[in-house]
């Protein structure tokens, strides 16, 4: 690996104040390049401009992949990534489905090491803030020819990530447009399913919710996920959540919440769920809560679910009674180093 690094960091304490998700770049970024059937020899470099015309692939085409995870900062300095190899093998399998080249395991594990290892400053060390860490994959032949790209680039990136949508966020249960289908792409992280969300976001946003519980496209009758996150529903003690297929992003977030509940003695049940099942608790007082998790997020109580024309506000349940709380806390816990990490799930 080649190592460039900057002449003079671009670091400022301020950048720890920000409150937008995805602004604030560290130093250093990772590039590699694909070309004649192999990677580059990865090089770290000063983030900044790359070159390319407006014929590149992935602008027309679309084949463009991502992953998401965080970097947090214990009390003790040191940094943790959480279950990175994780997101190597969903980056791997969005990678197939798009036609697109598998990535080495030493890019991108080493590439992590050697960039958090750089940028360690950024690491915020507040409790819940991280540095957030972006390995995006696409298309970059200088080709408008509608078949998969030959060339493409791997890069890492990390920005700053504040306690992101620490707000309570409403969602509304959509009923017309979809996320995904069967035989689709659905279970990839691939920048078009991001893309064709946006504008029922969108519409969603004009009703007054701030995101959308995609429900399966052939009939909106189960709960799937919500924007960016895997749901999980409580009704009376019970917490569910769907189980991942190919319409579903399968999350670290929820394959670990489901994990830690577990060993809290919580009831977890992974079965489809009907927005009717939701909806029929909620009128008998049934449903405690509903929540997205996801890494960017850890977990977010909503506060109120949109379902037809009526608006299902939920109780904000104190820290100690609310199954997304207590368990937001022990996996954030985890994941800075301050308990135990008896499933081995630190790095
Ligand atoms: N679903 C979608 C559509 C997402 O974009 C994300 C964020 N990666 C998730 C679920 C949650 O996945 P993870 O817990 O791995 O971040």
């Amino acid at each position: 690996m080649v190592i460039e690094k900057i002449k003079e960091s671009r670091f400022t304490p301020d950048v720890f104040d920000i409150t937008t998700f995805g602004t604030a770049f560290a130093d250093h970024m990772l590039l590699s390049w694909y070309k004649d059937g192999k990677w580059s020899e990865p090089i770290i470099k000063p983030y900044g401009k790359l070159d390319f015309t407006p014929a590149i692939s992935v602008g027309h085409y679309g084949q463009g992949i991502f992953e998401g995870m965080k970097a947090y900062k214990g009390e003790t300095g040191d940094v943790y990534l959480f279950r990175p190899d994780k997101n190597l093998e969903r980056l791997n399998k969005s990678a197939e489905r798009l036609d697109m080249p598998q990535i080495p395991e030493e890019i991108f594990m080493d590439g992590l090491k050697a960039l958090i290892d750089l940028d360690r400053q950024w690491v915020p060390s507040t409790y819940g803030m991280s540095l957030y860490l972006r390995p995006v994959m696409f298309a970059t032949e200088e080709a408008i020819t509608a078949r998969s790209s030959n060339e493409y680039l791997f890069a890492i990136l990390t920005a700053v990530a504040p306690n992101y949508y620490n707000k309570p966020l409403s969602v509304k249960v959509a009923d017309r447009y979809s996320r995904a289908a069967n035989g689709g792409v659905g279970f990839a992280k691939a920048a078009g399913n991001y893309a064709g969300s946006f504008y029922p976001t969108h519409l969603a946003r004009e009703e007054g919710y701030d995101q959308v519980i995609w429900t399966d496209d052939a009939t909106h009758t189960f709960i799937e996920e919500a924007g960016t996150m895997n749901v999980f529903v409580r009704i009376n003690d019970k917490l569910i959540t769907a189980p991942t297929s190919e319409r579903i992003l399968d999350g670290v977030t929820r394959r670990s919440m489901i994990e830690l509940a577990k060993a809290e003695g919580i009831d977890v049940e992974v079965r489809k769920v009907t927005v009717e099942e939701m909806h029929t608790a909620h009128k008998n007082g049934q449903l405690k809560e509903v929540f997205g998790v996801g890494t960017a997020v850890v977990v977010n109580n909503y506060v109120a679910v949109g379902y037809a024309s009526e608006r299902l506000e939920l109780e904000d349940l104190p820290e100690t009674e609310s199954y997304g709380k207590i368990l937001k806390k022990k996996l954030v816990d985890l994941q800075m180093g301050i308990s135990e990490d008896p499933f081995g799930w630190r790095l």
